[in-house]
């Protein structure tokens, strides 16, 4: 069986090295928020290429944790895509701000940066640019128009993890950035985790009070916080994924590069990379307008694909209706029956991609 991620995979390639982190992090006596997160946070910064990491509970938390650590909440709006995770949209209803839609461009599937002016208003506050599939947003638009209009930058970098535009990592580009160390992620704990990531020490030491119940002191709330921590065990486990993300990046690319030469005459709509864009390839999304067809043919070979994602979340139920976005749509309307993420972790095998090559072609 072929699947579109495998996680056990990625134990068992490093096993020894999690097993002797897991050992060490079980006799530290301190499992939450101890000296593995602070090591892990301030080595997903370094890497990153910024000042301040705050480890939390998921990337759905760093958002909403990014969002009100900004000031931002009741009233205020945040412009970002429907086509994303839900965690996106969710986080900012969390944070109590408003959530506005916009469509994707249609060739590299991000955030469309001609219809950021149509929706704004004088209560847009920020925009979060969700870096989708393993390549960046349209930066080089986003950027300036947040500039211009005063809005603040959330880079969602969930799917994009050690991904670059211009030589720069993304997370770079924004006021915060935001991790989700889910374990089908580039970087993917063993259980839930999150990142904040920042230059700013002000909105750093907000993020981190926020974390728990807004303490600085212990028992001494501040503000109204939350509890949402990273633990010890999956920092421990994630600093041994994190020393391992650059080569795990590359194998996902040269099977990106195996796909790409293989199925170039195929009919199926290939993934473009950005213009000064390295892609860390999270999922390789083709699309087409056979993909039910496809993906019976693939699953009686035992090959299950993803679909990333089905819904778009203005159409999902529980944002129906009530959620503002821009006039048109159509992409992401579209995208949503026709994208198909095919197999696609570094421990994929050579063999295993051949199968699923074959199985396309003869689809
Ligand atoms: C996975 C993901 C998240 C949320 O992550 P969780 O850790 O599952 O909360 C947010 N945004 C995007 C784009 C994601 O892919």
């Amino acid at each position: 069986m072929i699947r579109c991620a495998n996680p056990l995979a990625q134990y068992e390639a490093h096993r020894d090295e999690i097993d002797a982190a897991i050992a060490s992090a079980l006799r530290g006596n301190r499992y939450i928020l101890g000296p593995e997160v602070e090591a892990f946070e301030h080595e997903l910064a370094q890497y990153v290429g910024v000042s301040h990491g705050v480890g939390v509970g998921n990337g759905t938390d760093a958002l909403e944790l990014a969002i009100r650590g900004l000031g931002i909440g009741e009233g205020d709006e945040v412009i970002t895509v429907s086509h994303t995770a839900v965690a996106t949209v969710a986080a900012i209803e969390s944070a109590g701000a408003t959530p506005v839609l916009v469509d994707v461009d249609p060739v590299c599937y991000t955030l469309d940066p001609a219809q950021l002016e149509e929706v704004r208003t004088e209560r847009t506050r920020a925009a979060i640019a969700v870096h989708l599939y393993g390549q960046p947003a349209d930066l080089d638009a986003i950027v300036p128009f947040c500039r211009a209009h005063d809005l603040a930058l959330i880079e969602d970098v969930s799917q994009a993890h050690g991904a670059t535009l211009h030589g720069k990592r993304l997370g770079t580009f924004g006021r915060a950035a935001t991790f989700s160390f889910y374990p089908t992620k580039n970087l993917g704990a063993i259980g839930d985790g999150g990142m904040v990531t920042t230059n700013d020490a002000a909105l750093a030491k907000r993020v981190r009070m926020l974390r728990e119940y807004g303490w600085q002191t212990r028992y001494v709330s501040d503000i109204a916080g939350r509890n949402t921590r990273l633990d010890e065990l999956q920092a421990a486990i994630l600093r041994v994924k994190l020393r391992h993300l650059d080569d795990d990046n590359a194998k996902r690319r040269a099977i990106a590069a195996r796909y790409t030469a293989a199925l170039s005459n195929s009919g199926l709509v290939l993934p473009q990379t950005r213009s000064g864009a390295e892609h860390v390839f999270h999922l390789y999304v083709v699309t087409t307008g056979r993909r039910k067809e496809i993906m019976d043919a693939l699953g009686t070979q035992e090959i299950f694909p993803g679909i990333h994602y089905p819904v778009p979340v203005h159409c999902q139920a529980a944002y129906k209706g009530r959620i503002r976005t821009a006039r048109s749509m159509t992409v992401t309307e579209r995208l949503a029956s026709e994208v198909l993420s095919l197999p696609m972790y570094p421990e994929l095998s050579a063999a295993d991609v051949s199968s699923v090559i074959e199985a396309l072609a003869n689809a």
